[in-house]
C-alpha cells in the first residue's frame, strides 16, 4: 500500500550517454516510475545555457531569423476557429451482412459432431505458418508440389472447404483445393438460409429501430452458451504444442513483389521442421474439422442445433480453432524471434517488435515504438494505392512515455537564446532528415526541401561522407528522440512560465461522505501531498496546491502558511463563480504543512453528518480556472465528484438515461453531451493550460458523456468507481490516485505533426482540443497519453525518399521550464501493394480503427459504424487477395501473414461493449470505455480487445506460463487461470480444482470454502503464493491504471462477467465467435472479389 513512501531516488540517469559528454547534452533524468515510484524529476546535470563546446557563443547570433515566427503561432492564444472537419469514413457504403446467421449457430467451442468426428493427431498449427500459402484441407500433396512455386510473401491460406457460402455453384477446386467430402452440400444454404429456428425466434436483448429488418447479426439470446458445460479433462491450454516453427522473421522475406517465383526450399528450415514439407502441415491450418480422429472433444449442449440446414449434420464442416490464427501463436513467435536483440531505429521501414514482446530499443535516428507505433511502415507512393488497399495510414504517439530503466530517456539540448533550429519554411526543429550541403554552411530540409543558412553558431564542417563531424555528439543530428530547451518566443505571451499548480475539488454531499470517499482522499493527500511531481528529485517540488470542497456551494480555504487554522469562505452564489481569495489559497506543501494537514484533518468532521445530497460540477470546473488564471499558471484540477450536478448552477444536467434508445438510429445522442456549455468551459481550460481530471463515485447514472468533456478536452483523464465502498474499493482508488498525482507530464501543451511533402496529418485522435486543424493543445499531456495522426496523401511519395515525419510537442515541465520534445519518424514508400502488406502493425491498425470507430459512434448510427469497420477490413483482406497471393481457388480464404490475426481482433472491436452492449452495461460505462480508449496506445488497446488468460499450471522460474486463446473450450476445470484485461484482473477458479493448487493459493483445500468477494490474496509462505502475487504485482505495474483482483469460481454467478472477456467465444450480447466471424470474413472478401 505504501508504495510512494519511499523517498525520491537519486536519478538513475546520471550518467551522459557516451557520445553526448557535454554538459549541455546532460540526459533528462526522471526515473522510470515503476508502478508508483515518485517521479524522479530529470535534469540533475543539466545546465542551462551553456553553450555547446568549442562555438562561440551563442550571444552574438541573435538569430531570430531562424528560430522565427512559426513558433508564436504555436503558442499564441486560442483561436476558437471552427471544429476541425472530419474527414469521411474511410470506407463505402456499408454492407449488411444478412447472412450471418451461422455465426448464431455455432457458439465458440467445437460443436458436437466436430468433436465425434475429431481424429487423434491434431497437427501442431505453428507448422503452418513457416511458410508461405498454407493449404489447410485434409491430405494434400506437399507443399512444393502443389504450387511449385513460393508465393510472394507469407500467407496464411485457409482451406475452408466448409465454408463455400457465396452464391453459385460449387466450383471444383483448384490447385490446392480439395473438395469437400462427398457427403458435403453446398453450404451456402445452410448458412444463409437456414438459421434453426429456435436461433431465429430467440428475441435480441437489444430492442432495434422497428425501421429495420432484424439483421442477422443482431443480438441474440444466447441459446447455447448459458448452459455450457466446462469441457471434461484437462484442456489443451499450455501444452499446447507451440514447436519452433516460427515464421522467419520479416525482413528476410524482403521479396521481390508481384508473382515472383520462389522455390520454397529457399527458406531455410525452421527450427523443429523437418526438411521439405511434411504432408501433414498441409490441412492443419482451416482444416475442415473431419479426418481426425481420437480428439476426445468436449461436448456441448444445445450444439445439435448447430448444422439444422439440408446439411447432414455429421458432414456439416466447421472450423477448427486450433486451425485458425492463434493470437497467442503470433505472440509467441514473435517473443522468440525478437526478444533476444535489441531493436535499433536506424533502418528506415522497419516494423518493431509486437507491443507483447520485451525487447530493448536502441535510438539509431528514429524514434522508438514506444513514443510512435504505425500502421504501416511501408506507404503507398499515391493515393490511389492507398485507397485501393483500405489501409489506414496513422501513427499512434505517446510523446512523453516513460522508457524502461535499462533505456535512455530523450536528450535535452539548449541552444541558449537562439533558440533550436529549424527550417525556414516549413518550420521543421533540426533532425537527422536534413542535410547540410555547401561545406556544411547550409542544409536542405528533409520535409520540404527548403534550404536553410546554418547559423554561425551552429556551423561544422563535413567529413568526406558530407556528414558533419559532430553528428554522432549532437542528439539532434543523430537520434529520432531528444528535447530543446525553448526560449521566450515559444511561450505564451512571451513571458516564461511560472510553475504549474494542483487543485483539489473534494465532493462533500451525502453520497460522497457515505462511501468513504472522502475520508479517504483526505487521509492519502496528506502523504501524497509530499510526492509531486518535481524534475529534480534532490529538490522540493515546484507545484503549488489548493483546496476547495464542493456540494451545491463552494469552500474555498485560505491555507497560508501564517495561519494557525485554515480559514473557510463559502461561495454560495454559484451562476457567475469568482474566487473569493487570492493570498493564500494556492500554496507551497512544504510552507503551509502544518495549516494543510489541520485543514484535511477537518474536512470529514465537518461534513461527517451533512444531509446535502445535490451538487454542482459546472461552477468547480470554473473557480478552478479562475484559481489559475489568478495565479498566471498552468496546473491540474482534481476533482472527486459523485452525483449528476442538478442543483440550480451553470452546467447544470438532467437524467437523461435512456436505454430504449441503444440499438437506434438516436443511439449516438447518448454519447453526446446534453449541451454545450462543458464544451465552451473546456476551450477556455485549454487556453489557460488547465487540464482536470476526474474520478467519479457513481450510485446511479451521472452522465459520463457530458461531464467527460472537460477532462477529454484538456488532456485530462476520467477514472470511475461504481458503487464505491471504501472496504473493497479503497486500494483501487488510492492506487490511481497515487500515481495519477506523481505521474511525469508537461502543462499547457501544444503538439504539430510535419510531414514531408506527400502526405499529411489529417486527422487525430485523443484528449485535446483543436482551434485549427493543425496544432493539438492540450492543457495537459501526460506520460500515459497518446495522440493518433491519420495521414493521406496530398501528392505522390518516393520510394527513394520515403516519407517523413517529425512530432514536435512545446509543453511547460512541472518544475515550469519551457521544453520542445521533439521525435522523428521515417518510414519507406512502396509502389508495390505487396510490400504494404508486409509492413504493416495490425496491433496498430487495430487500435486506429477502433479509436475511428469509437468517435464516429457519435455521429453514426452504431450498425452503420460496425458493418463500415467490417466493410473496411474485408476490402484490406480481398485486396490483398487480389494483388498480392497467388493464384488459387476462392474457397481459400488466404490472409497476408502480418494480418492474418485482423479477423479476430476485429471482431474482438466488435464485439466490445461500446459497439455491441450487453443488457448489463450502462451506458456511463460505455461512454467511460469510449473516452477511454481514445487516448490508449496499443499495449493498452491490445489487451483491452485481447485479454491475456493464463494458466497457473507451474510458476517455478522467472518466466510468465503461455497464456491460452480466449474461449471457454481452453478452460480445464482443474485448474486456476488469471485473465488480465487491462482494466480488471480475473481469478477464474475451476470447480474441480486440485487441492493442493486451492490450498496453495487460498490457503483452503475447499473450492467451496473459497471467498469470492476476496480483493486481494492471502499472503501464504509457499512459493507458489509468492510467485503468484509476483505476477499479479507485476501485470499491474505495466498498466496506467490499477486492476481490481476479483476472485470467479466456476459456476457462480460472476462468471458471466468473466466470461465476458472470452473473446474468441460468441458473446451473450449476440456477438459472433472467432470461428464464425471469420466464415462471415471470408464471405464479404469473396463477394469484394467476384
Ligand atoms: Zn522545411
Amino acid at each position: 500500500m505504501n508504495v510512494n513512501q519511499q523517498p525520491p531516488m537519486a536519478s538513475p540517469y546520471g550518467q551522459p550517454q557516451p557520445g553526448y559528454g557535454q554538459p549541455n547534452y546532460a540526459p533528462l533524468g526522471g526515473g522510470y516510475p515503476g508502478p508508483y515510484g515518485p517521479y524522479n524529476g530529470p535534469a540533475t546535470a543539466y545546465q542551462p545555457g551553456a553553450p555547446p563546446q568549442g562555438y562561440c557563443t551563442y550571444a552574438s547570433f541573435p538569430s531570430k531569423a531562424v528560430a522565427a515566427n512559426p513558433v508564436s503561432a504555436l503558442s499564441s492564444p486560442l483561436d476558437l476557429g471552427p471544429p476541425l472537419p472530419l474527414s469521411p469514413p474511410p470506407v463505402s457504403t456499408p454492407q449488411a451482412y444478412s447472412q450471418y446467421a451461422q455465426g448464431d449457430i455455432q457458439n465458440g467451442p467445437p460443436s458436437m459432431d466436430h468433436s465425434m468426428a475429431q481424429p487423434a493427431h491434431r497437427p501442431p498449427v505453428s507448422q503452418l505458418y513457416s511458410q508461405g500459402a498454407m493449404n489447410l484441407s485434409g491430405p494434400q500433396p506437399s507443399y512444393p508440389q502443389q504450387y511449385g512455386v513460393q508465393p510472394p510473401m507469407q500467407q496464411v491460406t485457409n482451406q475452408m472447404s466448409g465454408m463455400q457460402i457465396g452464391s453459385g455453384p460449387l466450383t471444383s477446386a483448384g490447385p490446392g483445393y480439395a473438395p469437400p467430402p462427398s457427403s458435403q452440400p453446398p453450404i451456402s444454404a445452410a448458412y444463409s438460409a437456414a438459421a434453426p429456428p429456435s436461433y431465429t425466434q430467440a428475441p435480441p436483448p437489444v430492442s432495434g429501430s422497428p425501421s429495420q429488418p432484424p439483421p442477422s447479426h443482431q443480438p441474440r439470446a444466447p441459446a447455447v452458451s448459458q448452459q455450457q458445460s466446462f469441457p471434461p479433462g484437462p484442456p489443451p491450454p499450455a501444452q499446447q504444442p507451440f514447436p519452433n516453427s516460427a515464421p522467419p522473421p520479416q525482413q528476410a522475406n524482403h521479396l521481390p513483389p508481384g508473382p515472383i517465383q520462389q522455390p520454397p526450399m529457399q527458406q531455410p528450415p525452421q527450427p523443429g521442421m523437418q526438411g521439405g514439407y511434411p504432408p501433414q502441415q498441409n490441412g492443419a491450418f482451416g482444416q475442415p474439422v473431419g479426418p481426425q480422429t481420437g480428439y476426445a472433444g468436449p461436448q456441448y449442449p444445445g450444439q445439435q442445433n448447430y448444422g439444422a440446414g439440408p446439411a447432414p449434420a455429421p458432414a456439416q464442416k466447421r472450423l477448427d480453432p486450433d486451425s485458425i490464427p492463434s493470437p497467442i501463436q503470433v505472440i509467441e513467435d514473435d517473443r522468440a524471434n525478437k526478444s533476444s536483440e535489441p531493436f535499433t531505429t536506424g533502418v528506415k521501414g522497419q516494423t518493431p517488435p509486437l507491443v507483447t514482446t520485451n525487447f530493448q530499443v536502441k535510438d539509431q535516428g528514429n524514434a522508438s515504438p514506444r513514443f510512435i507505433r504505425c500502421t504501416a511502415y511501408n506507404m503507398p507512393c499515391t493515393a490511389d494505392m492507398a485507397k485501393q488497399s483500405q489501409v489506414p495510414l496513422a501513427a499512434v504517439i505517446k510523446p512523453l512515455a516513460v522508457l524502461p530503466p535499462d533505456e535512455t530517456l530523450p536528450y535535452i539540448v539548449d541552444h541558449g537564446e537562439a533558440g533550436p533550429i529549424r527550417c525556414n519554411r516549413c518550420k521543421a526543429y533540426m533532425c537527422p532528415y536534413m542535410q547540410f550541403i555547401e561545406g556544411g554552411r547550409r542544409f536542405q530540409c528533409g520535409f520540404c526541401s527548403c534550404v536553410t543558412e546554418v547559423p554561425p553558431h551552429y556551423f561544422q564542417h563535413l567529413d568526406h561522407t558530407g556528414k558533419r563531424v559532430d553528428c554522432y555528439d549532437r542528439p539532434e543530428l543523430s537520434l529520432g528522440s531528444y528535447e530543446f530547451v525553448a526560449t521566450v518566443d515559444y511561450c505564451k505571451n512571451n513571458k516564461l512560465p511560472q510553475p504549474p499548480a494542483f487543485v483539489f475539488f473534494i465532493d462533500v454531499s451525502y453520497n460522497a461522505v457515505k462511501s468513504g470517499m472522502v475520508n479517504i482522499v483526505c487521509q492519502e493527500l496528506k502523504t501524497l501531498l509530499d510526492y509531486l511531481p518535481r524534475e529534480n528529485p534532490e529538490a522540493d517540488s515546484v507545484v503549488r496546491v489548493g483546496f476547495v470542497t464542493y456540494n451545491k456551494v463552494l469552500h474555498f480555504y485560505n491555507v497560508k502558511s501564517s495561519l494557525a487554522q485554515p480559514q473557510m469562505m463559502v461561495v454560495s452564489d454559484v451562476s457567475d463563480m469568482f474566487l473569493p481569495l487570492l493570498d493564500g489559497f494556492l500554496v507551497n506543501v512544504n510552507d503551509s504543512r502544518m495549516v494543510i494537514e489541520s485543514l484535511l484533518d477537518q474536512i470529514p468532521e465537518m461534513f461527517e453528518d451533512t444531509r446535502e445530497t445535490e451538487t454542482v460540477f459546472g461552477p468547480v470546473i470554473q473557480a478552478g480556472l479562475e484559481a489559475l488564471k489568478a495565479a498566471d499558471c498552468a496546473g491540474k484540477l482534481f476533482v472527486f465528484h459523485s452525483s449528476l450536478p442538478i442543483a440550480e448552477a451553470p452546467g447544470k444536467l438532467k437524467n437523461r438515461e435512456d436505454k430504449k434508445l441503444v440499438g437506434t438510429d438516436k443511439e449516438k445522442s447518448l454519447f453526446q453531451p446534453q449541451s454545450g456549455f462543458y464544451s465552451n468551459l473546456s476551450k477556455e481550460c485549454v487556453a489557460q493550460g488547465c487540464c482536470v481530471d476526474l474520478f467519479l463515485f457513481p450510485n446511479q447514472y451521472v452522465d459520463v458523456a457530458t461531464l467527460g468533456v472537460v477532462p477529454v478536452s484538456t488532456g485530462g483523464s476520467v477514472y470511475k468507481y461504481t458503487y464505491f465502498q471504501a472496504e473493497t474499493d479503497r486500494e483501487q482508488f488510492l492506487n490511481d490516485l497515487r500515481r495519477d498525482v506523481q505521474k511525469p507530464m508537461g502543462f499547457d501543451a501544444v503538439m504539430r505533426v510535419r510531414t514531408s511533402t506527400g502526405i499529411r496529418a489529417t486527422d487525430f485522435f485523443g484528449s485535446f482540443f483543436m482551434s485549427n486543424t493543425t496544432d493539438v493543445e492540450l492543457a495537459g499531456l501526460d506520460c500515459d497519453k497518446t495522440v493518433t495522426v491519420e495521414f493521406r496523401h496530398d501528392d505522390k511519395l518516393s520510394e527513394d525518399t520515403g516519407a517523413l515525419m517529425q512530432c514536435a510537442v512545446l509543453y511547460t515541465s512541472c518544475s515550469g521550464q519551457r521544453r520542445l520534445r521533439v521525435h522523428n519518424m521515417a518510414v519507406n514508400c512502396c509502389s508495390q501493394l505487396a510490400d504494404l502488406y508486409r509492413n504493416c502493425e495490425t496491433d496498430t491498425i487495430i487500435n486506429f480503427i477502433s479509436k475511428y470507430a469509437y468517435r464516429n459512434i457519435l455521429n453514426t448510427p452504431t450498425k452503420t459504424v460496425r458493418d463500415t469497420m467490417v466493410n473496411q477490413c474485408a476490402q484490406i483482406l480481398a485486396c490483398y487477395r487480389k494483388n498480392c497471393a497467388s493464384p488459387s481457388s476462392a474457397g481459400q480464404l488466404i490472409l497476408p501473414e502480418c494480418m492474418k490475426l485482423l479477423p479476430v481482433y476485429l471482431n474482438c472491436v466488435l464485439k466490445s461493449d461500446v459497439l455491441q452492449p450487453g443488457a448489463d452495461i450502462s451506458l456511463d460505462d460505455r461512454a467511460y470505455l469510449r473516452q477511454l480508449l481514445s487516448c490508449m496506445d496499443v499495449s493498452e488497446s491490445h489487451i483491452f480487445f485481447y485479454p491475456r488468460l493464463l494458466p497457473l499450471v507451474k510458476l517455478d522460474g522467472g518466466s510468465l506460463p503461455m497464456a491460452v486463446r480466449n474461449s471457454e473450450e481452453r478452460l480445464s476445470k482443474g485448474g486456476v487461470y488469471l485473465l488480465e484485461t487491462g482494466l480488471h484482473l480475473f481469478l477464474w477458479v475451476g470447480a474441480n480444482a486440485q487441492q493442493e493448487l486451492l490450498s496453495n493459493i487460498f490457503g483452503t483445500p475447499t473450492f467451496s470454502q473459497i471467498d469470492p468477494n476476496m480483493t486481494s490474496l492471502p499472503e501464504l509462505d509457499n512459493p507458489f503464493s509468492q510467485r503468484l502475487r509476483e505476477i499479479i504485482d507485476s501485470f499491474r505495474s505495466q498498466r496506467s491504471r490499477y486492476m481490481k483482483l476479483m476472485v470467479v469460481k466456476q459456476e457462480d454467478k460472476a462468471e458471466l462477467i468473466f466470461k465476458h472477456y472470452l473473446c474468441e467465444d460468441k458473446s451473450v450480447s449476440g456477438g459472433a465467435s472467432y470461428v464464425d466471424f471469420l466464415c462471415h470474413m471470408h464471405k464479404e472478401i469473396r463477394q469484394l472479389l467476384s
